[in-house]
């Protein structure tokens, strides 16, 4: 299959908001179906986790240490593959995308690890500029999309700044703004506050507030209670393998959070 028709095949399909195609528009961004994950036999990461997005949300997945949320949203931006099961985004089954179709699904998904992942010998510009380049953009399309994108996360002005030498709360920005820049349909945050001070957590969180106000769906995972208890965001609990629906917020966790792997949390 040649690359200008996968991308007549799929990019219509993923962009957010009004330019989905009809007829992904009244499917659900994300659904997981009896999604298993094995690494060793004896203890599956995740099993049967049954699990639907819409359009627009904001969903924190939370559970302790290990219990496999990382695990999720790799399996989501296709890093890692599921074993039984199904995942459809916008309605396609990203099991069965060919490998080169797989650069097709991550435009549409925008990703920020807890680690930042930036080249911290770059400037700001260039981290975020890479997202667009890669896409082959114009060149004056790429310089305004991004200046526009540095303003949404607060880092107007500093584009010519080494990443090496901004603070955590600013390089986690720039990595936000690198994720949102190709305007994705849906946000997958790994603990994207996991090295951030209190303060600084609070201020990352608000921004990922901001990117779902303006239309973007955001899937958060983060085992940090102040966090989940800020915001009153659909909650998925990952335990055990298991997903649940913690309806009733975080006075549904009870003792999932309060295992030795979270002993570290208020
Ligand atoms: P969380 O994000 O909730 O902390 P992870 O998804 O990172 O959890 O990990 C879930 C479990 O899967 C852990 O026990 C971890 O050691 C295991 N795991 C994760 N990735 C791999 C891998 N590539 N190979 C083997 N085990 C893995």
């Amino acid at each position: 299959m040649g690359r200008s028709r996968i991308s007549t095949l799929f990019t219509p399909y993923f962009r957010p908001a009004g330019h989905f195609d009809r007829a992904a528009a009244h499917k659900p961004i994300l659904v997981l179906e009896e999604v298993m994950k094995v690494y060793r036999a004896d203890a599956p990461v995740l099993r049967h986790i049954d699990l639907t997005v819409e359009r627009g949300e904001f969903v924190f997945v939370t559970g302790p240490s290990g219990a496999g949320k990382s695990t999720l949203l790799k399996l989501i931006y296709r890093a890692e593959t599921v074993d039984e099961g199904r995942i459809l985004f916008c309605g396609r089954d990203i099991a069965r995308l060919t490998e080169e179709s797989i650069p097709h699904l991550r435009r549409n998904i925008g990703v920020v690890y807890q680690d930042f992942r930036l080249v911290p010998y770059w400037t700001v510009y260039e981290n975020v500029a890479v997202a667009l380049e890669v896409l082959g953009l114009p060149p004056k399309v790429i310089r305004s999309r991004v200046a526009v994108t540095l303003e949404r996360v607060g880092l107007d002005g500093r584009g010519d700044d080494l990443v090496r030498v901004l603070s955590g709360g600013e390089q986690q920005r720039v990595a936000v703004a690198r994720a949102i820049v190709n305007e994705p349909a849906i946000v997958l945050a790994d603990e994207p506050t996991g090295n951030l001070d209190p303060v600084l957590a609070l201020d990352i969180l608000g921004l990922f507030e901001e990117i779902h106000e303006a239309g973007t769906t955001v899937l958060f995972a983060t085992h940090d209670r102040t966090l989940l208890e800020t915001s009153p965001h659909r909650l998925i609990v990952i335990d055990d393998g298991r997903c649940i629906e913690a309806r009733d917020g975080l006075s549904q966790l009870g003792g999932v959070m309060d295992t030795d792997a979270t002993a570290s949390l208020h």
